[in-house]
């Protein structure tokens, strides 16, 4: 099976006899097997390179069986690796409490090959779906979070995060800057030079906006061409610079691509303020239609002033 193919197995027995058949047996079923003589050397072991299960004997002196599995789970890097739990004692005391402690599964010795190969199998097995739902989570996370064509962040992402910053900035009195900005005529390079060109400018448009903004910024792709700046912590003022500077950042930039023409665009941009001292009482999300509203007028604003501005 191909979840079994190369798979790493740590044994953590303090008896080298124990050990010393169990390696041959699991080696002679192709695993790769690891050794520990006592808990804290299977922790260090553990540390160092994460195997894909660990066979535990219960009954060692200093570290129990017991004490190394709880603390493989205490971990987030371990808290799913498996765990198989050997015990000579009571198997069914031993059972419920290795169990308790974090085990996956129990074994009483000696031990039943064909049930530890089962046993093997079977964590292996389900270790198996855990990571690849881990992955595909991640991914899904990913999807959600970023554009997949300029890697900023996407609409959903940059709007979840202006909630958490409208909340801050109500606790902290701070007030909130939230640009809008489109680019003028973008259809026009579209049309002149081919879609794959007018990703290619996008693309390098918000790495040069990415450039300009604090750590504590962001930007977001809400649509086709037009994105939300946030900027936590900004006053009017400042605002009104940074606009600017990145409006002129935009309109002196040339933009190589696969296009044999050298490529310029500019970008309108509209900014609203929160002022947290001037809107106490409104609920988050008037407030925060009503800043991606205002954000968005201004844009027109500077739209309809001739474009390659920035209005508020
Ligand atoms: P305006 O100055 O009024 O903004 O003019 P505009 O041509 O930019 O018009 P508008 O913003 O309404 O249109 C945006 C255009 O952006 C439409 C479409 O051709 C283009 N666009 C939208 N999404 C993408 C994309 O993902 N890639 C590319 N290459 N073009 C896109
Ligand atoms: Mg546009």
């Amino acid at each position: 099976m191909k979840y079994m193919q190369n798979a790493t197995i740590l044994i953590v027995d303090d008896t080298v006899e124990n050990i010393d058949l169990l390696k041959a047996v699991l080696e002679s079923h192709d695993f790769h097997v690891k050794t520990a003589s006592s808990g804290l050397k299977a922790l260090a072991a553990i540390q160092e390179s994460i195997p894909d299960l660990v066979v535990l004997d219960v009954m060692m002196p200093g570290m129990s069986g017991y004490e190394v599995c709880q603390v493989i789970r205490q971990d987030p890097k371990t808290r799913l690796l498996p765990v198989l739990m050997l015990s000579a004692l009571d198997p069914a005391v031993e059972k419920t409490k290795g169990l308790e402690a974090g085990a996956d599964d129990f074994l009483g010795k000696p031990l039943n090959q064909a049930e530890l190969f089962a046993k093997i199998e079977s964590l292996l097995r389900i270790a198996n779906i855990h990571k690849e739902s881990v992955k595909n989570l991640s991914l899904l996370e990913t999807l959600t979070k970023y554009d997949p064509l300029t890697k900023s962040f996407s609409r959903t992402e940059i709007l979840h995060q202006l909630c958490i910053e409208i909340d801050r900035s109500q606790r902290n009195k701070r007030s909130l800057a939230l640009m809008a900005a489109d680019i003028d005529y973008f259809k026009n390079i579209n049309d002149q030079h081919g879609h794959q060109v007018g990703d290619e400018v996008l693309t390098s448009l918000v790495r040069k906006i990415q450039k300009t903004l604090r750590s504590t910024d962001s930007i977001g792709r809400i649509g086709g061409d037009e994105f939300l700046i946030l900027l936590p912590d900004t006053e009017l003022e400042s605002a009104i610079d940074i606009a600017e500077r990145i409006r002129n950042d935009i309109a002196i930039a040339t933009y190589e691509t696969s296009s044999s023409i050298p490529i310029q665009v500019t970008i309108s941009i509209g900014i609203a303020i929160l002022n947290p001292k001037e809107h106490l009482d409104n609920p988050q999300n008037i407030l925060l239609n009503d800043l991606v509203n205002q954000a968005d007028m201004s844009m027109y604003t500077a739209k309809q002033n001739g474009r390659n501005q920035i209005a508020t």
